[in-house]
């Protein structure tokens, strides 16, 4: 299993996500999510093996990278300054307009997505918006 790249079902409302971690995220799966959700989100967190469209690959590393960005910055501070509140807020924006980006990305190439989803993940509980979590 590659620990970092492109991966169908990081999150349940997402088809496919670029993840820096698969270690990490399958950790805090198990940590946090109800305990019927996470083997259907084990089983159905898998890596892309084939070729994805470079738009999308770009867009969904740019969207982690501030999502990354943004976290970090949000975990390093217990009590903020005025000026430091203003960081937070500019990269909880660069997260909204790289997720923006990333969704349009997503949209543009649907059928090129789902097509490889289909012969990627076939029998996933995957309806188009949400992974079903419930057996
Ligand atoms: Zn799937």
């Amino acid at each position: 299993m590659k620990e970092s790249g492109m991966f169908w079902h990081v999150h349940h409302d997402l088809l496919l996500e670029y993840c820096h971690s698969y270690k990490e995220r399958a950790e805090f799966i198990k940590r946090t999510k109800s305990p019927h959700e996470i083997p259907i989100r084990i089983k159905w967190f898998l890596p892309v093996e084939g070729k994805l469209p470079k738009e999308v690959v770009d867009k969904a590393k740019a969207f982690n990278a501030a999502q990354l960005q943004h976290v970090r910055l949000v975990n390093s501070v217990q009590f903020p300054s005025h000026t430091t509140l203003i960081s937070i807020d500019n990269t909880e924006r660069a997260c909204n307009n790289t997720f923006l980006a990333y969704k349009f990305a997503i949209d543009k190439h649907k059928l090129e997505l789902d097509t490889l989803h289909e012969k990627e993940c076939p029998g996933c509980p995957w309806d188009g918006e949400y992974l079903y979590l419930i057996t």
